[in-house]
Order: structure tokens, then C-alpha cells, then sequence
């Protein structure tokens, strides 16, 4: 099921005939804070009144258009500002895709979405906040992590996400856990093949495990992004053995899944960031949502149903 999922995300048949179905806009709305810059400062607003931090995606993936590439970036600048503006900046930074900004361009796309990223990374600086580099399917890891370390030459404070169902992710844990190095962890939402990744669910927590151990006892910055409550367990265990500060660490969360979580542990005196998507490009994003839990599909399917 997750498997066939995971393919839906890809294929832009299917996603039409999803994009266009009546879906329930209530569907849509639990995942995904809106279609404006204004729909995501507001809901920015709204999540740090219950003291939570923000970081916030401009849905959109796979771009294989130079000028859509752009218009991301420009969106990114815009919403930079509008944070600024709305004196929200301390509070929020953005997650950015690199096959948004131009990555899959047959000809020259890493060097396009090095240079987009790098007008998102300045504007994120003008405003006072930080950017972080979202992970994507295994075949641009290399390329994700070369633009990453280019940026950080000027932009140091430029996060990473490493994704625990890669076999690779402990060494990459190991290379990225250095001073000033922000790392946020994640199990993985793509389909990858076993040879790359582990399948088995209990084999990618063990390797989560094993990566945050190697975050954590290093002196970066380590973001625990999951909402599994054994890993949060042993990820707030795991802190507090190796004597870290409540300011040098963070738990992240998906806007939408297990909000009262997310309010527990920031009232513990965690910190807590919020992944918040926005923009009218979210079926890749809502697939991924879906294939994670089965109960999600069954309320996606009830929504359908009762529409018609
Ligand atoms: C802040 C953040 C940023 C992320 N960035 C990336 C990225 O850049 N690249 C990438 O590949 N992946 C990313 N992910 C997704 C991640 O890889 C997982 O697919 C996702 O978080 C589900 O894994 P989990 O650790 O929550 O554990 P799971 O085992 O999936 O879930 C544990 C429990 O959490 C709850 N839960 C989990 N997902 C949902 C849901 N969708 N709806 C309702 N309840 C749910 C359920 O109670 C479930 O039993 C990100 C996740 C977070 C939280």
C-alpha cells in the first residue's frame, strides 16, 4: 500500500484526476496552512502563540522549468520578507526542495539550485532567520548535500536533513555532526529500493537511533524530526545524558499530526518547530502524508465519499 502510494506522488496523471476530484478542502487544510504568503504568516502566527516554532515549506517539487524555478525563489523572498514584516522572523525559517528550485534540469540544474538556494539564503539572512535543505529520493543525496556545503561557505547556519532509512545516513551523521552544523533527522518518505534503504520498519528505527546517538554526542545542532513516541523518548533521554542545554536542540513535527504532542513537549520546556507547508501545489506533498498512515487514507477516502 505505502509502496503503491509513494508511486501515486510521481505520476502526474493520477494527480490530476486527484487535483481535480472534489476533495474536501478540510482534507487538504489539516496538512497544508493555505495558498498565500498570507495563509503562512497567519498560521505562523498562530503556532507561535502556543509557543512553537515554524519552519515553512513552498510546496512544490520536481520543478523542470527554469522560470517556475525562479517564481519559487521569488515566493521564498516574498515570504522572507512578509516573516520580517510581521516581526516573526525569530520564530520561523524555511525548508526549501532542490528539484524545486531547478535541481532535475537535465543541463546545469545543481548549479540553477545552488543559485536560487542562495537568494533564498540571503534573504533568509536580510531577515534574520535560517534556511534548511529538505531531503529527497536517494539519487540527490549527493547532489543536496555538495549544494549544501557550497552554501554553508557563506550561509554557515544552512541546515540538512538526513533520512535514517538510508543505509548511508549513519557515516553522513558522522560528517555533518561538527560545530555550527544543523542536522535535522528523519525516517525517509520516499519509495527507495532495499538496496539503498532498509525496508523493514524496526531496522529504520534502530538506524535512527544509531544516527541520533551520533547527532546528539557530537556538537552540531541536532533536529529530531519524527512523531514516533518511542523515538522521542530516547531522543529526550539521549539529551539529557549527554548534559545538553534545552537551547541546543529541537524536536520538529508535521503541521497537523499530533498537534497536542507538540504542545506537551514545548510546555516542558522543549523546543518544538513546526514543518508548515503552504501553496497550491500539494498533492506530491499530501501522497507522502497519506502513505505514512492508514488511517489518514481512510478519513482522505471518507472525505470523497461524502462529497458526492
Ligand atoms: C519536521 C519534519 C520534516 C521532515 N522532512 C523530511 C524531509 O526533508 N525528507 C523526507 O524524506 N522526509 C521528511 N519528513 C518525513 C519523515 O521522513 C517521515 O516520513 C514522517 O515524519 C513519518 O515518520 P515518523 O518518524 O513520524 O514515524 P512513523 O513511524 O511514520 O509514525 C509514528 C507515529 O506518528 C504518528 N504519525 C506519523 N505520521 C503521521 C501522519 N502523517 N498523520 C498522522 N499521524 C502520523 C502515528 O501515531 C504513528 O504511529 C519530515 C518529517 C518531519 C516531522
Amino acid at each position: 500500500m505505502r509502496g503503491a502510494l509513494l508511486g501515486m506522488s510521481r505520476s502526474s496523471t493520477i494527480k490530476n484526476v486527484v487535483t481535480r476530484a472534489p476533495v474536501t478542502r478540510g482534507v487538504v487544510t489539516r496538512f497544508v496552512a493555505g495558498d498565500s504568503t498570507a495563509d503562512a504568516v497567519e498560521a505562523t502566527r498562530a503556532l507561535a502563540a502556543d509557543d512553537l516554532r515554524v519552519t515553512i515549506d513552498h510546496l512544490g517539487e520536481d520543478t523542470t522549468d527554469r522560470g517556475q524555478a525562479a517564481r519559487v525563489a521569488v515566493a521564498y523572498v516574498e515570504l522572507l520578507g512578509a516573516l520580517h514584516t510581521a516581526g516573526l522572523s525569530d520564530r520561523a525559517e524555511v525548508s526549501v526542495k532542490l528539484s524545486a528550485l531547478g535541481q532535475y534540469l537535465p543541463q546545469g540544474g545543481e548549479d540553477l539550485a545552488l543559485e536560487n538556494a542562495r537568494t533564498i539564503c540571503q534573504a533568509a539572512a536580510n531577515a534574520g532567520t535560517t534556511v534548511t535543505l529538505d531531503a529527497e529520493d536517494h539519487t540527490t543525496t549527493d547532489s543536496t548535500l555538495g549544494v549544501l556545503a557550497e552554501l554553508r561557505r557563506d550561509f554557515p547556519d544552512t541546515g540538512a536533513v538526513l533520512q535514517a532509512y538510508l543505509r548511508r545516513t549513519e557515516e553522513d551523521c558522522a560528517a555533518l555532526a561538527v560545530a555550527g552544523s544543523r542536522v535535522r533527522l528523519c525516517k525517509g518518505a520516499y519509495q527507495e529500493h532495499e538496496s539503498v534503504a532498509f525496508s523493514d520498519p524496526h531496522a529504520v528505527d534502530l538506524s535512527y537511533v544509531r544516527c541520533l546517538r551520533v547527532l546528539i554526542d557530537g556538537p552540531g545542532y541536532p533536529m529530531v524530526a519524527s512523531h514516533d513516541p518511542r523515538l522521542i523518548a530516547i531522543a529526550a533521554d539521549l539529551v539529557t545524558r549527554a548534559g545538553r542545554s534545552r537551547d541546543s536542540y529541537e524536536f520538529q513535527m508535521l503541521y497537523g499530526v499530533r498537534p497536542a504532542e507538540q504542545v506537551r513537549l514545548a510546555r516542558l520546556g522543549h523546543t518544538v518547530r513546526i514543518y508548515l507547508p503552504y501553496g497550491d501545489d500539494w498533492y506530491g506533498y499530501l501522497v507522502r502524508r497519506l502513505a505514512e498512515r492508514p488511517a489518514n487514507l481512510a478519513f482522505f477516502a471518507r472525505s470523497l465519499v461524502g462529497r458526492r
